[in-house]
């Protein structure tokens, strides 16, 4: 029996993270994009406030636990992923993205190592909602 700890054929995780309740894990053993915050009204309702989504390639994506990942496919080519327990926001995918999935940076166990670089659709933002003038930020789509 090999119990060389080097000879291990996971790969080590990059990050790892999960929902509220814990009954969804994962792991991401590649790199993580940093965070770009979406103020798009389907991300706003989703989250309750706005998405902040890093990503990472597919492959990269390793959900240990997922009894509880649901998805609410919101339109033909666009989904999220939720706990269906606790209600935690978790990823998001879309077919004109096929190589990633958006993870949302605060499911992510800390210290994440990321920034916020970039806010996206900020004019669909909330009245109540101050954006923070030290992020770039596009009124609609990533420039
Ligand atoms: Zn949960
Ligand atoms: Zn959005």
């Amino acid at each position: 029996m090999d119990t060389d700890p080097t000879h291990s054929e996971e790969p080590a995780a990059r990050a790892t993270g999960g929902c509220a309740c814990g009954s969804v894990r994962y792991r991401v053993v590649g790199e993580l994009r940093d965070v770009i915050n979406c103020h798009c009204e389907p991300c706003r309702r989703f989250t309750g406030h706005f998405m902040t989504g890093t990503a990472a390639a597919i492959g990269d994506l390793v959900i240990e636990s997922d009894d509880t990942l649901a998805w609410w496919q919101r339109t033909p080519t666009v989904r999220y992923g939720f706990c269906s327990a606790c209600g935690s926001s978790l990823f998001w995918e879309a077919h004109d993205k096929p190589d990633t999935t958006s993870i949302t940076a605060g499911s992510l166990d800390p210290p994440t190592g990321l920034a916020t670089t970039l806010a996206i659709f900020g004019a669909d933002a909330s009245d109540y909602h101050r954006l923070d003038p030290e992020i770039d930020t596009a009124p609609y789509d990533r420039p």
